[in-house]
């Protein structure tokens, strides 16, 4: 059967990666994502990866204390989603797929910096890649990050892991009637203010006309069960 999305952008949030005692990573989170890689990948899924900083900076967050400048914040929070996009490598290849981090800053030391033709290259050659350090700008969020990546490396869509398994009509934690959409629309999502992403990154998505698929992977081998449409999620189309 034809695959309706092959090449997927996953947007992870850093949070995600976190452990429960707040440090920064829990090794079976990270394994565990990796496997979820693996097996989307053997089933003959293209997978890039943006991954957010939040269990270690954010940018807005932390100037709005006073003392640090938005754009020095913003600095640190890029280099934070770099050693997020470290520790996903590294679980990635650990669980046998050949996984590379790109960065939009550069470090030649550390890792490849982030280039459009060779990212493609990699892709086509069944590599994992994991896109690091943001636009590589600051005033910008790593949603936007997937959305650009996605659009320029002509991902089918970006899925977009969250704690709650799509978009619902109201917060279902504290709403027991909101219900989960299956489908919408750009123009849907923004007529009834429903949050998918931010406003920069969902303005991107939307002109693009770039899918965006919104679920939960807290549980085994969930990108392929999203993408194949057997675990439940919200799919934003043009
Ligand atoms: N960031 C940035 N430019 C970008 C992407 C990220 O300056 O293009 C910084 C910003 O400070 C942001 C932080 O990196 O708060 C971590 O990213 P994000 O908040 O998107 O992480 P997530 O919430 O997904 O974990």
């Amino acid at each position: 059967m034809a695959k309706r999305f092959r090449r997927v952008l996953v947007k992870l949030s850093g949070e995600a990666l976190a452990a429960h005692d707040g440090y920064w990573f829990d090794p079976k989170i990270l394994a565990g994502f990796a496997h979820d890689i693996v097996s989307a990948t053997a089933k003959g899924y293209e997978i890039a990866i943006v991954i957010g900083g939040g269990n270690i900076i954010r940018g807005a967050r932390m100037s709005a204390a006073g003392w640090i400048d938005r754009a020095t914040a913003d600095a640190m929070g890029m280099l934070g989603t770099v050693m997020n996009s470290l520790a996903i490598e590294n679980a990635i290849n650990a669980a046998g797929v050949s996984a590379r981090t790109m960065s939009a800053v550069s470090m030649p030391t550390i890792c490849e910096t982030y280039a459009r033709q060779p990212a493609l290259r990699y892709i086509e050659k069944g590599q994992t890649i994991v896109l690091a350090g943001g636009t590589g700008n600051p005033f910008f969020t790593t949603d936007t990050s997937a959305v650009l990546r996605a659009a320029e490396l002509r991902c089918d869509a970006v899925l977009k892991a969250t704690q709650v398994d799509g978009v619902y009509s109201a917060d279902p934690k504290k709403d027991p009637s909101a219900i989960r959409f299956e489908q919408l629309t750009h123009d849907e999502a923004i007529a009834q203010d429903l949050k998918v992403m931010d406003t920069a990154a969902f303005a991107l998505a939307r002109e693009n006309k770039l899918p965006i698929i919104v679920g939960s992977v807290h549980f085994p081998s969930s990108i392929t069960a999203i993408l194949e449409g057997t675990a439940p999620s919200t799919v934003v189309v043009p």
